[in-house]
């Protein structure tokens, strides 16, 4: 690596430092990885460790009988969005903003029900390097906006990360927003306030619920392969002169 002359007989050169291992250098386009993506707030990355940056994609579709609701979310870390393409959006295509640390959580679409109006967004946070991490998922009344739920979750965020060691990471605040509208739905959804029966929350629309259930069996499944591999080694051990590369599979 070339020696930069900058700060020479003056200030010293300030250097980022190397990358120590535990997460390899990896790029995402957005635009391709919301083709494939099962919920909004999918992480683009794998790394959602201390200390690691976490930029999450969403895609919001208008169309007929579209409504996403709104809820409202509160952070200990900040929120930076950035608007990668948007029509018919309240938010325009390269906008960057951050987030109050208690914001709604909308479509941002001017018109739900128009077909030709969408978002591809990125919401990205900061993971605490140290403390505990707290959000909290809010619903309001839709008549009065009196609060009909608060759900508060510690998402603090693991100490060491190793996908080798662990398997798939979740993104902890998709499956705590969907037990706050799962808890909702079943319950009695009438304002304490103003007495307005208020409608289900569209959770299949977010996809936190698919996510979830998708988190838990790719988990299942890479433990049924870690097994699998013990199990392999193990009888490959207890037969005299096996090769030893019959079990390296990977
Ligand atoms: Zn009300």
């Amino acid at each position: 690596m070339a020696e930069s002359n900058i700060g020479k007989n003056s200030t010293p050169v300030r250097r980022i430092a190397a990358p120590d291992g535990a997460r390899e250098p990896l790029k995402a386009n957005i635009f391709e990885r919301m083709q494939i993506a099962n919920t909004q707030l999918v992480p683009l990355f794998p790394y959602l460790g201390r200390g690691a940056m976490v930029p999450a994609g969403a895609m919001i579709q208008g169309g007929p009988g579209v409504d996403y609701g709104q809820f409202f979310h509160s952070n200990t870390v900040d929120e930076v969005v950035l608007v990668f393409g948007a029509s018919g959006s309240f938010v325009p295509t390269g906008m960057v903003m951050i987030g109050a640390r208690t914001h709604g959580v909308n479509s941002f679409l001017k018109n739900q029900t128009d077909p030709a109006s969408f978002a591809v967004i990125s919401i990205t946070q900061r993971q605490a390097d140290a403390g505990e991490q707290l959000e909290g998922y809010i619903l309001r009344c839709t008549k009065c906006n009196d609060e009909l739920i608060k759900v508060e979750a510690d998402v603090t965020p693991p100490d060491v990360e190793n996908s080798a060691a662990d398997g798939p990471k979740v993104f902890e605040t998709l499956p705590e927003t969907a037990r706050m509208a799962e808890i909702y739905n079943d319950g009695d959804r009438t304002c304490r306030k103003c007495g307005t029966v208020n409608p289900p929350f569209p959770l299949d629309r977010w996809g936190w619920t698919a996510y979830t259930q998708q988190s838990a069996t790719a988990k299942a499944a890479w433990r049924e392969l870690v097994n699998a591999k013990a199990g392999s080694s193990k009888a490959d051990a207890a037969k005299p002169g096996a090769p030893a590369s019959a079990h390296n599979h990977g």
